[in-house]
């Protein structure tokens, strides 16, 4: 049979194909046929180029239902996904283009002038334009295009995307995902989180990233579910959508943006099932104070670019417990190792290793970092650090590359972090190794005061070596307005590694 990811959400589609599917806020309604009929077009259109199979198309759009159905387009033509991140600019888009040769790149009307540019000299022939208000030549050529079109025969292990990661740690390196990667993830969220009839889901996250292309996305469709689809998160039209909504996906930040908001009540959320949070990790502070507020307790999950979701707190049947990010989805192995590759006794701090028919086939054209970060017994190494507790709760603690080895001994940035947002007046905080002549490594913190608090760096480290051991304590501690953060919500440590490098050099 058909592995065809679009062919498993089609035929989730609900009977009633004039029903609504996705609603926008310009007020657009899309029925399901709509998307059937758009995207069967959108996939005569990519057969109509006459391409080799697996072709990838680059895409570099703002958020739009029609965005969407490109990718589903891509997928149902047989060939593979490239979203890039509406904020890159000509360095980053001459670098993806040229790293993936796409046949097909699809760009904003405004930015076709130097997208087609870089895209004509890197060899590709087909560049399109498409504006979030359905202008540009991509509709403009499927307008013609019939809307008959019967989904390619794909296999589990074919291509279905290359997700470039966030760039959070380094230069974005593209995860090549599978048809069978990405159902198998989204068939067992759908069980994991209760989907059922029903439900709506408000879709305010970026699409070209793995949480709003795939998490929100899939779960929507392979449920049947109405999306509402927001083209930009704005905390304000996010809760007076809530009556009309049961689900929420987000990354911490948008949490915390509606935690401002007076409006967020109990009566807002009272007809909301989930709220779902990933992509960095949620504050305990949030998650408890998002109880308070709406009674409603966050379910934090944890995944990345090359695996899609490996572990979440329970839906039901279990506490959901902050700080932590549940445990292991059914069908995913999840261990903690040690540098020198041995499993880490029950509490204890390790790599996170993975392994399961979500894990990725590999880097795009980078078969020696692909080599490095699996095993010899085929786990990937995730990068993360984390460590499992006696009743099996996975807690990230922090990434590899993060690490601070000061004097020799094992710092991690987490633990510190939490003890400095605990102290009266700090919103949050980021703490980092920089090098020092002495201890090759030694800690900065960089910590983000509460509005309208002051508070003072020295203070903050002499109340840290009251409670914690000399060798974790920040040599210097910076009072600032904000971290450096991507689109994502993450903060980038290596842009205050490079700001404080100097240091104590
Ligand atoms: P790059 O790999 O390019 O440095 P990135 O790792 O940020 O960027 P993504 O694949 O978007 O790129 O993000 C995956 C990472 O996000 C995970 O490896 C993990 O570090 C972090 N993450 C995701 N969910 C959580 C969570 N719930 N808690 C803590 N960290 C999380
Ligand atoms: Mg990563």
């Amino acid at each position: 049979s058909n592995q065809n990811l679009f062919a498993a959400l089609r035929a989730a589609f609900p009977t009633d194909l004039d029903s609504v599917a996705i609603e926008t806020d310009t007020g657009l309604h899309y029925t399901w046929r709509d998307l059937e009929r758009g995207t069967a077009m959108l996939a005569n259109l990519l057969a109509g180029l006459d391409l080799p199979p697996a072709s990838r198309v680059a895409v570099q759009v703002e958020k739009s239902v029609e965005a969407l159905m490109l990718y589903l387009a891509t997928l149902r033509a047989g060939h593979v996904f490239l979203p890039l991140n509406t904020a890159y600019q000509k360095a980053e888009i001459e670098y993806f283009v040229g790293n993936a040769e796409p046949a097909v790149v699809v760009c904003t009307p405004k930015n076709f002038g130097w997208v087609s540019k870089i895209a004509f000299s890197s060899g590709t022939k087909n560049v399109f334009t498409l504006g979030d208000d359905r202008a540009g030549s991509l509709l403009e050529r499927a307008a013609h295009c019939s809307d008959q079109h019967v989904p390619v025969q794909r296999s589990e292990d074919d291509l279905a995307a290359i997700l470039y990661t966030s760039g959070t740690t380094g230069r974005s390196k593209g995860a090549m995902l599978t048809h069978g990667n990405l159902l198998s993830n989204a068939q067992v969220l759908k069980d994991y989180w209760g989907w059922q009839p029903g439900d709506v889901l408000i879709h305010a996250l970026p699409i070209f990233h793995v949480h709003g292309l795939f998490v929100a996305s899939h779960g929507a469709l392979l449920n049947g579910s109405k999306m509402i689809w927001l083209a930009k998160f704005d905390p304000k039209t996010v809760i007076e959508n809530m009556p009309r909504a049961t689900v929420f996906m987000g990354v911490p930040t948008l949490y915390v943006r509606m935690l401002a908001e007076p409006s967020l009540d109990q009566d807002a959320v009272k007809n909301m099932r989930l709220f779902i949070s990933g992509s960095a990790p949620l504050l305990i502070e949030t998650f408890n104070e998002w109880r308070e507020r709406t009674g409603h307790t966050i379910l934090e999950r944890y995944g990345m670019s090359e695996t899609a979701m490996l572990t979440s707190n329970p839906y039901r049947g279990g506490e959901r417990r902050g700080g932590t990010v549940g445990f292991p989805l059914p069908g995913v192995g999840l261990r903690v190792r040690d540098e020198q590759g041995n499993e880490v006794p029950t509490g204890e701090i390790g790599g996170i290793e993975v392994k399961g028919p979500n894990v990725f086939k590999g880097y795009w054209r980078m078969p020696e970092k692909t080599k490095e970060e699996f095993t010899a017994d085929g786990w990937f190494k995730t990068g993360d650090v984390g460590k499992i507790d006696t009743s099996g709760y996975v807690t990230i603690v922090g990434r590899s590359k993060d690490l601070i080895i000061s004097g020799g001994y094992n710092v991690y940035p987490a633990e510190i972090e939490g003890y400095i947002n605990e102290m009266p007046g700090v919103a949050e905080s980021a703490v980092v190794g920089v090098p020092h002549p002495d201890f090759g490594e030694v800690g900065v913190a960089v910590v983000i005061p509460k509005p309208g608090a002051q508070i003072e760096g020295d203070k903050i480290v002499g109340t840290l070596k009251q409670q914690l051991a000399n060798f974790k304590i920040p040599k210097k501690c910076y009072v600032v307005d904000q971290l450096p953060r991507n689109q994502m919500g993450k903060v980038q440590k290596n842009l205050l590694r490079e700001q404080y490098k100097g240091e104590f050099l």
